[in-house]
């Protein structure tokens, strides 16, 4: 069965190939669709929806779209939706280590360190079927970076389930313990759920 997936990226395809193994992973661009949403919204859930209904509207076969962020508690939950374009202001563009060395320098004397990553997945099967599923990893950030595994923030973020630095965790760990996984996790059982019933609505016809 094939799974359309609200985005162009080859890192989330492979990520989600590894969540969803029984289904065909399809990108937009694969079919040659203009797929580029304004994530206009002020929730992941808001952005998750709109990338997921975007694509929908295109291919009218079940998508399934995520948005994902680090909240820190003493940012209010900050930088949130924003995360992908920490410290972008102004049309600057920064890379992956210059993102959370900012982020270090911004914490600075700052005694709770609290934070978490959080991660919504929309799955829509058809016009009357829609699910949101948000899933959170809870943890801390850092001092000092350290590790050499995962992207983005993994080598600020104390994972506390996993007890240890995101980016020293094997991509076997971390597909246990993060937020996506966890949220991929949930969504797999709502499809194996949608499955049998359009199954049994098919035999009914
Ligand atoms: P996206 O919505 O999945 O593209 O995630 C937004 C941003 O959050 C990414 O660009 C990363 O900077 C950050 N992020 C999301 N998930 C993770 C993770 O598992 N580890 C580290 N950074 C992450």
């Amino acid at each position: 069965m094939k799974l359309y997936l609200a985005s162009n990226n080859e890192h989330k395809r492979k990520e989600f190939r590894e969540f969803f193994k029984d289904y065909e992973i399809v990108l937009p661009k694969d079919e040659g669709l203009d797929f580029d949403p304004e994530e206009t919204g002020s929730t992941f859930i808001e952005n998750a929806l709109i990338k997921a209904e975007a694509l929908y509207a295109l291919v009218h076969k079940p998508c399934i779209a995520d948005d994902s962020g680090l909240c820190v508690k003493a940012f209010g939950g900050k930088p949130g939706i924003h995360t992908a374009r920490y410290g972008e202001e102004g049309g600057k563009k920064l890379n992956d280590r210059e993102k959370y060395e900012l982020l270090l320098k911004n914490m600075e004397g700052i005694e709770d360190r609290s934070a978490e990553f959080v991660c919504t997945m929309v799955l829509i099967v058809d016009e009357h079927n829609k699910y949101v599923v948000e899933k959170s990893c809870r943890g801390h950030i850092v001092e000092k970076a350290e590790g050499s595994h995962g992207f983005g923030y993994d080598p600020v973020f104390f994972n506390e389930e996993a007890m240890d630095v995101s980016a020293n965790l094997t991509i076997e760990e971390k597909n246990t313990y993060s937020h996506r996984a966890k949220a991929a996790f949930q969504m797999n059982s709502i499809l194996e759920k949608e499955k049998e019933r359009i199954c049994s609505e098919m035999s009914r016809k």
